[in-house]
């Protein structure tokens, strides 16, 4: 098989591939990568590489999107259509197009009561970026400036811009780049199955109620502009907080007047069975971000929405709000995102999440007879499957070479996440697809020793 575009020269997957070691920097590269993977084409939850190697993509795309899988052609009619018609104009100032505004009427109509004011963005980090800034002006504009902390939590994954970064809660993605944002506070995540060893004998909840409220007393409460969390911790692995955890936050939150930031980048749009994760966990935020599934990954869009109170305040009379980027709105993404949803909706594919739920509880049921399998949590059409070396310490046992002998025995693509091995297919991945993905996993997992090594 060959590759190329135009008038390059047509390249073998090995060519590909020494190519990209030579000139590519990959995002969140740790060392010299020695084996890559060059992606050329995909169909459903298929994927080829450059070698024409067919892989069963249990990962959305490596990144938890493509809900409504690979190679749809309504979303490349959608695109070239657009691209044809208006790839792009401006939608600073005054000026917009018509793609943005009719994504935003749709959002404001699929997100939470109250939530239907939009500002567009590239991605997750700029939406977390924006929601920083957002929440800030928002108290100065109100006559409060010095509610300028963020607080976030600990394995909480928000971005790599140096906001959304400086909100993440892994210390490496801080090490090596001199001064963080200021005024950003951490306090610890909701992790049920390592409660005892987190938090001791103290109920979950109140343990973490406790710390946030001390270091909001610490901060001073008239300093705090928001709080920001996934209401399921995706890059933490699959967190799913105790049922009373987000209502009781969000009470706290308002008896001091700090806003609640929802970093739904991976939830929303179908992964955990519903539209908006954020309503069924009674967290009532303030300001949703979203980004991932608004385009299963056809186009790069995010999208922050927010109550009408706090879009006046920064950019109502009066005010103002000096941030945005050349692509915000841009048409060719909104026009992604617009067929993307259509299919969505078309296909049922947010209730087909939670079929797909289904499906993983069934398969991982036997998960439990195997040693190295600590715990299992299953959100909709996600899964994280914890290892551990020793289930009576549940010490850890990191999960990289599970996903690696995934991928080059079985042509399974999972993500790891530490000691976590997270399954987050399209939302169109078939029934005897979904067992295939699992026993995979099980084999691996099974020759899996206390040290990470499979054998
Ligand atoms: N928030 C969450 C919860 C995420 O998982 C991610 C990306 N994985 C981001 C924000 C950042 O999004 P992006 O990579 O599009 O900037």
């Amino acid at each position: 098989t060959t590759h190329g575009f135009g008038t390059a020269r047509l390249r073998s997957g090995r060519e590909l591939e020494d190519l990209d070691g030579r000139h590519l920097i990959h995002p969140h590269q740790s060392g010299a990568q020695s084996d890559r993977f060059v992606m050329v084409s995909g169909e459903g939850s298929l994927v080829r590489d450059a070698n024409g190697v067919e892989y069963l993509d249990a990962s959305g795309g490596g990144n938890w999107l493509a809900q409504v899988g690979h190679g749809r052609p309504e979303l490349a009619a959608a695109l070239t259509e657009q691209a044809g018609r208006l790839a792009y104009f401006s939608c600073f100032f005054n000026f917009s197009n018509d793609k943005a505004v009719l994504l935003a009427e749709r959002l404001a109509g699929l997100a939470p009561a109250g939530l239907d004011r939009v500002f567009f963005t590239c991605g997750g980090s700029e939406g977390v970026e924006s929601a920083i800034k957002l929440a800030r002006l928002y108290h100065h504009h109100r006559g409060e400036p010095d509610r300028t902390w963020i607080i976030s939590r600990d394995l909480a994954y928000h971005g790599a811009t140096y906001g959304s970064g400086t909100a993440t809660g892994f210390p490496l993605m801080h090490r090596g780049i001199g001064p963080s944002l200021p005024h950003v506070a951490r306090v610890s995540p909701p992790y049920p199955y390592r409660a005892a060893q987190m938090y001791g004998d103290a109920d979950p909840t109140g343990f973490l109620l406790r710390e946030l409220e001390e270091t909001i007393q610490r901060i001073g409460p008239g300093r705090v502009a928001a709080m920001i969390g996934e209401p399921v911790m995706g890059g933490g692995g699959v967190l799913v907080p105790p049922p009373d955890y987000w209502p009781r936050v969000r009470d706290l939150l308002t008896s001091h007047g700090i806003l609640l930031i929802a970093d739904e980048v991976v939830t929303a749009f179908g992964r955990t069975g519903a539209w908006f994760d954020s309503p069924g966990r009674g967290m009532d935020p303030d300001i949703i971000v979203t980004a991932k599934g608004l385009t299963s990954g056809y186009a790069p869009l995010g999208a922050v929405l927010m109550r009408a109170d706090i879009a006046a305040a920064v950019a109502g009379d009066g005010a103002y709000f000096f941030h945005g980027h050349t692509y915000s709105g841009h048409p060719l993404s909104c026009a992604a995102a617009l067929a993307n949803l259509d299919v969505l909706e078309g296909e049922d594919l947010v209730e087909r999440a939670r079929t797909i739920g289904g499906w993983l509880r069934e398969d991982l049921a036997s998960a439990d007879g195997l040693e190295r399998v600590g715990d299992v949590r299953i959100e909709g059409a996600t899964a994280g499957v914890e290892l551990v070396a020793d289930r009576a310490t549940r010490t850890p046992v990191m999960a990289g070479a599970v996903t690696a002998a995934l991928r080059d025995r079985h042509q399974v693509i999972v993500r790891d996440y530490g000691p976590t091995i997270v399954l987050s297919p399209p939302l169109v991945i078939g029934r005897e697809q979904v067992r295939r993905t699992v026993r995979a996993l099980l084999d691996v997992v099974s020759r899996l020793d206390e040290n990470g090594a499979v054998g």
